[in-house]
């Protein structure tokens, strides 16, 4: 996902320094051998989680590295899985090698659409450096209580997982009260023609949902023990802005004062250094008050005292200062990421630009921001342009519905009673898409993470253990039974 850029840095400083624990201890329930703490709607899931990791393992071994994705591959192997269990997935093709598949567990003969759950993970992953990796990144080793893997968390564990219960609940077959679909995607990670914004475009029909189950969010694992859970509920929407400057080209043994270089780079400074206000999401509010509870009384009281008149401003810098992400998570965000400019040593050259990578809060806009950035660079041979790549602001879901009720219960209670947060992610996910056709969709990956286990997705060794996968299955089936099971 786009979110690991988020998840990378999501705990809090506090919380960031993860140290070793207990190998089971942290994510087996407490219950006496063959007495389930709280029996499932839908029985015991710990055989499937068993088949689901070989069905892990083998996607992991097709390698759908994005740019080119080659999904068609691993949408096969999936249909295939279906096929064995009598149900008939639909292969959905978006470009040549490229596909999504979608299968559905049926309700009623004529379903209300706007009442389906869609469970939907991403088949894609991002390329790896082959190099610094221990392992050979597509051979799904297992070691030490890991299965190491391009895709082991982000996604192709959820993917595994989303299978998992999907088909657990077909063997259970139980009276639902609403349909449910099974989505894995592709091109998540570059968003480009064979993303989910052209296959809601081409196949809606095929999974049209009022709610749905998506990576995102974590359950975060320290000392052996799940701090908190994150749900997330909206996310900041990405936009890339070009910085151009123009000045006179010319010899450059005679510099001029309209040097295009040199007024760029003042300015990608003072942008480095601003810090746009403070605007508060119902999500963020929430996220913030939550934590307060669990994090040191130090932070939490500055946490506490983010909104109020007299602290508010002071409380606002020490908690953006004290994690990136949270920094992120209360503004408008912008990361200068590339320069271009010359094509000789000896040439002033008569434009130089940079990239702008904006995160803005939900409801904010480019043009706002860009008005003051325009004033605080007050240099009339700068100008910005709008890149046409943006995504696009969607609401965010709501935490008032059954379905989030439903996620904070059941994740609460399986996670020995942890703290269940609502969440803003700082990173983009196909959530955003789903949320502009009004799907009530929540980030919820049900396996217990270490923050150094999560700074590996997008990165070196990139693995998930075992045992946290067994329990996410375990997890997310319970979850989705409470929500989808007749009573
Ligand atoms: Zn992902």
């Amino acid at each position: 996902m786009n979110w690991n850029r988020m998840v990378q840095m999501m705990a809090g400083a506090a919380l960031a320094m993860a140290a070793s624990f207990p190998v089971a201890a942290q994510v087996a329930p407490a219950a006496a051998p063959g007495i389930p703490l709280n029996p499932s709607p839908i029985g015991d899931t710990s055989a499937i989680a068993k088949e689901a990791q070989s069905w892990l393992r083998d996607l992991i071994k097709i390698n759908t590295t994005n740019p080119p994705g080659n999904e068609q591959i691993a949408a096969m192997y999936i249909a295939g899985i279906l096929a064995k269990e009598g149900i008939k997935a639909e292969i959905l093709d978006l470009t040549p090698g490229r596909s999504a598949v979608a299968a559905r567990l049926r309700s009623t003969a004529m379903a209300d659409p706007s009442k389906a759950l869609l469970l939907v993970a991403h088949m894609d992953v991002v390329g790896v450096e082959k190099s610094k990796w221990t392992v050979d990144p597509f051979a799904a080793v297992e070691k030490d209580g890991y299965l190491y893997g391009r895709g082991a968390i982000d996604d192709k564990g959820m993917l595994a997982a989303n299978l998992a219960a999907f088909i657990a609940l077909k063997r259970a077959n139980p009276r639902l009260n609403r349909d449910v679909i099974f989505l894995a995607t592709a091109d998540e990670e570059q968003f480009g023609d064979a993303s989910v914004k052209i296959l809601i475009a081409k196949y809606w029909d095929k999974f049209a949902a009022g709610f749905a189950l998506n990576e995102g969010g974590e359950v975060l694992l320290k000392n052996g023990k799940v701090q908190y859970v994150a749900v997330q509920a909206s996310e900041k929407v990405p936009v890339n802005v070009t910085v151009i400057a123009r000045g006179t080209s010319g010899h450059a043994s005679m510099p001029t004062k309209d040097n295009a270089v040199v007024h760029l780079t003042a300015a990608v400074a003072k942008i480095g250094n601003y810090s746009a206000p403070v605007h508060f999401t119902t999500i963020v509010r929430r996220y913030f008050e939550q934590l307060a509870a669990i994090e040191d009384d130090e932070i939490g009281k500055w946490m506490r005292s983010l909104d109020t008149p007299d602290r508010g401003e002071h409380a606002q810098k020490v908690v953006s200062d004290a994690n990136p992400l949270w920094n992120s998570m209360l503004r408008d965000s912008i990361a200068p990421t590339m320069l271009t400019a010359g094509v000789r040593a000896n040439v002033i050259p008569g434009e130089a630009c940079a990239n702008l990578n904006i995160r803005l809060l939900p409801g904010d806009t480019v043009d706002a921001l860009l008005a003051e950035l325009t004033k605080l660079v007050n240099d009339p041979q700068i100008r910005f342009e709008i890149q046409p790549d943006a995504g696009l602001a969607a609401p965010p879901s709501s935490l008032e519905n059954d379905f989030y009720a439903t996620i904070t219960k059941v994740a609460g209670r399986e996670f020995s009673n942890a703290p269940v947060l609502p969440f803003q992610s700082t990173g983009a996910t196909d959530s955003a898409q789903l949320r502009l056709h009004n799907v009530q969709a929540y980030g919820f990956t049900p396996f217990p993470l270490t923050e150094e286990d999560l700074r590996r997705m997008h990165g070196d060794d990139e693995r998930i253990r075992l045992a946290s996968f067994i329990k996410g299955v375990d997890v997310l089936a319970r979850v989705i039974a409470e929500f989808v099971v007749a009573r």
